[in-house]
């Protein structure tokens, strides 16, 4: 413990102050794995939520750390959902308004890891190897969904609750651009996408 391993940026201070140090290593092997700073930067948040809904001792079983998460730092959801979230938070002895300056933006993530970890992101890999890379994932995700549907579609069956002959799954990803309304498969997506400007 003490100055020699908090870098003194947000990150620091609140790893620090949530008992936390323990998480640049993760940060580190997840961002070369190629999770985005978006993605890390929520678990980060989450972890710390978790932390302190610990620390009052709210039980895990009436909180779930991702609503309370998008609660106070997202704006996932309604007005009156995230009052109320943050009015049984309150209740539940947990100090909002310091716990949601806590959390931290991608850009601290983002600062931290290159700065004060001095690391860099995944290896540039070329377009084309990032293609195939993402059509590997996306293809293991639909054979794994494909596969889970599927016993649970025969589990049903011998259960007796539903009759399908022989049941295929086909499970389909389509990508829709919420700003002109197309619609695409991957493989669109991957080798152009819409004419929207990028977010
Ligand atoms: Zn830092
Ligand atoms: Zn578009």
């Amino acid at each position: 413990m003490g100055d020699i391993d908090t870098c003194g940026c947000k990150v620091g201070r609140v790893t620090a102050k949530y008992g936390r140090g323990d998480v640049d290593e993760w940060l580190i092997e997840e961002w070369q794995d190629e999770m985005s700073i978006r993605s890390l930067t929520a678990e980060f948040n989450k972890e710390i939520i978790e932390e302190e809904l610990t620390a009052v001792g709210a039980s895990r079983l009436e909180w779930s750390k991702t609503p309370v998460y998008e609660a106070l730092h997202t704006e996932e959801l309604s007005e009156p959902e995230t009052i109320e979230i943050r009015r049984e938070l309150e209740r539940a002895g947990v100090d909002v308004e310091q716990l949601s300056s806590d959390l931290v933006s991608h850009q601290t993530v983002y600062r931290h890891l290159r700065n004060c970890l001095a690391t860099s992101g995944p290896d540039e890999k070329s377009a084309e190897e990032r293609r195939e890379q993402a059509r590997n994932r996306i293809y293991a995700l639909q054979q794994r969904a494909s596969l889970v549907t599927e016993s649970t579609v025969e589990s049903m069956q011998t259960a007796g609750v539903t009759n399908v002959g022989d049941p295929e799954v086909l499970v389909d990803v389509r990508i829709v651009c919420r700003d002109c309304g197309r619609s695409m498969d991957l493989d669109e997506v991957l080798t152009g996408g819409c004419d929207c400007p990028p977010k």
